[in-house]
């Protein structure tokens, strides 16, 4: 039988703050285990916990970049239940009063995915299996995360893959999460169900846990897809569940049924006051948001001209778009300055362990080169080699040009005696070119360039040969 899927996805999200949610021990990947833990976060018995205002900014960056509404209020409830990496057996984070709700992203099909809701929660530790031995890590216990809960508005992997592309870009614009998802900063719950083709009525679906890169969330949703497919159509019934997906297997297998879920008892959080944002406090932090990464692309296509494959590129990074922008700030010259960054830098980056970050020239330097290329000054492929100098040793183009002998040379009548010359040598080529014969043009052209040197315009010495051999 023929299936439509349906996806809803809830993504975990580290946020970017010096400190814990609930208190100052050090926000950090990584490091000796149980060396980034107090009473707070280690649940001793009498301590309470209180809230970093820097995660609440940051989950109200995640809200404005998803074009969620930011709540003027929202209060904080426990979550109860017992595992080893949980040592207050419960977890504070919001569910009757969210701080963002009804966002939404366009994925790259042009569909709209909803955002349900975003609310502010504590991460676990981690547990360290051995042998027979476990062991709890508490240094993640109270790291600061945001919970995003689409609707389940996604149809195919693709536009899952699409969906998290854009919000791990989004949150790295915002400073809200480095979303490293081979470290975990950004992990991926997939729920999935199938129904028949043209039906309206979603099936029971099965919820696949931290999925932590795009291939493991693609290859779970066409797994499982398949396996409720092939479950169906034996005349059996999908069971609601939590499963994981094994990577080195490429299938998914249970953790715990429906019957095994936990009531977590939710009920308010008596030791954290609720958060009243007023609405100039949400005008502040929108302020102090950078352009958006979508918005970027359609000044970069729509105003700016380039080609839909370059501006995506571009906004890769925000790094790397805010130097095109700075640079084309002073030189608007998009196209050149793009094709610059996208090919020789670009080029430098792969080559070199540096990123936009480590760049020792400006986006000023880079505008004046650009201009320095198409004003003649220097020639395309000196341009090159002169960002490839500006890239490992730093210095401003110009002198970079003057040191190594990069200014054209566009002293016609010095040109035209090299050219005398060089024609006087070749006697045989002259000729045989005046005879019909094109291909030798090349020839002389390359001889008359290599007299030149690096400082050669090969515009204008073309210009000129051409007419002497006529
Ligand atoms: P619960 O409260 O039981 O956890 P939610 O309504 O919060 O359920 O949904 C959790 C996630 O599951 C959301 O991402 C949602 O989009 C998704 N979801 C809900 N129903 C389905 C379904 N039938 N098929 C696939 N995903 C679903
Ligand atoms: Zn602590
Ligand atoms: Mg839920």
């Amino acid at each position: 039988m023929k299936y439509t899927s349906v996806i809803g996805l809830e993504i975990h999200a580290e946020l970017l703050t010096d400190s814990k949610v609930y208190c100052t021990c050090q926000n950090k990947f990584g490091g000796s285990e149980n060396t980034r833990v107090c009473p707070v976060c280690a649940a001793l018995p009498g301590t309470l916990p209180t809230l970093n205002i820097g995660a609440v900014e940051l989950a109200v960056k995640a809200g404005l970049a998803t074009d969620c509404t930011i709540n003027n209020y929202s209060s904080f409830d426990r979550k109860n239940y017992f595992y080893p990496d949980l040592p207050k057996a419960y977890q504070i984070t919001q569910f009757e009063n969210p701080i963002c709700s009804n966002g939404h992203i366009t994925v790259a099909n042009g569909k709209d995915i909803r955002i349900n809701r975003i609310h502010i929660e504590e991460d676990a530790g981690k547990l360290i299996h051995d042998g027979n031995i476990s062991m709890a890590d508490f240094n993640r216990c109270g790291v600061p995360l945001i919970e995003i809960v689409t609707e389940p508005d996604f149809r195919t992997p693709d536009e899952v893959a699409s969906f998290v592309e854009q919000i791990a870009l989004r949150l790295k614009y915002s400073g809200v999460c480095d979303a490293r998802m081979e470290q975990g900063s950004l992990r991926v719950d997939v729920n999935i169900s199938i129904m028949p083709y043209g039906s309206n009525n979603f099936g029971t679906r099965a919820e696949i846990k931290n999925l932590n890169s795009i291939k493991a969330i693609v290859r779970t949703i066409e797994y499982e897809i398949k396996r409720q497919a092939d479950i169906l159509d034996n005349g059996g019934e999908v069971i609601q569940e939590t499963r994981r997906f094994d990577d080195s297997k490429g299938i998914t297998v249970p953790m715990r049924s429906k019957e095994e879920a936990q009531d977590y008892r939710y009920f308010p959080e008596p030791d954290i006051p609720p958060i009243f944002l007023s609405d100039e406090d949400i005008t502040g932090i929108r302020a102090s948001m950078p352009q958006m990464p979508q918005d970027r692309f359609l000044r970069y296509t729509k105003k700016y001209g380039l080609p839909a494959d370059d501006a995506s590129l571009l906004i890769s990074s925000k790094e790397f778009s805010d130097f095109y922008d700075g640079a084309v700030k002073i030189n608007p010259d998009y196209k050149q300055i793009s094709n610059m960054m996208l090919g020789e830098l670009n080029r430098n980056l792969n080559e070199s362990d540096k990123t936009m970050n480590d760049i020792s020239f400006s986006p000023a330097d880079l505008a004046e080169l650009v201009k320095m290329s198409t004003d003649g000054t220097v020639s395309k492929n000196a341009a090159k080699e002169i960002l490839t100098v500006m890239f490992n040793d730093g210095g401003k183009p110009i002198d970079i040009a003057k040191e190594n002998g990069f200014i054209m040379e566009n002293d016609v009548s010095g040109l035209e005696e090299v050219i005398a010359k060089v024609m006087a040598e070749n006697t045989e080529n002259v000729e045989s070119y005046r005879n019909g014969n094109e291909k030798v043009f090349g020839f002389l052209m390359g001889q008359v360039v290599r007299s030149v040197g690096k400082s050669a315009n090969p515009k204008l010495i073309r210009e000129l040969l051409t007419k002497k051999l006529k």
